[in-house]
């Protein structure tokens, strides 16, 4: 039984054994997990929305049917 697969937490990179014990693989806990999609997150709020400001003023005008 020596058929044990590991892997490291890609978060603190602690040794990881890749079972059904491990709910949070390939983390090694949860907070490991939070870590990293928190990061995810922080990362799609850096990326900056374009194009808000010029089409702002026309759009008013284009909802009115007269
Ligand atoms: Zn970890």
């Amino acid at each position: 039984m020596s058929d044990i697969t590991t892997v490291n937490c890609p978060c603190c990179g602690k040794t990881v054994i890749w079972d059904k014990n491990s709910p949070f693989r390939p983390f090694c806990s949860k907070r490991c997990q939070l870590i990293d999609l928190g990061e995810w997150a922080a990362e799609e709020k850096r990326i900056p929305s374009q194009g808000d400001l010029s089409d702002s003023d026309g759009w008013s005008e284009s909802d009115n049917p007269q």
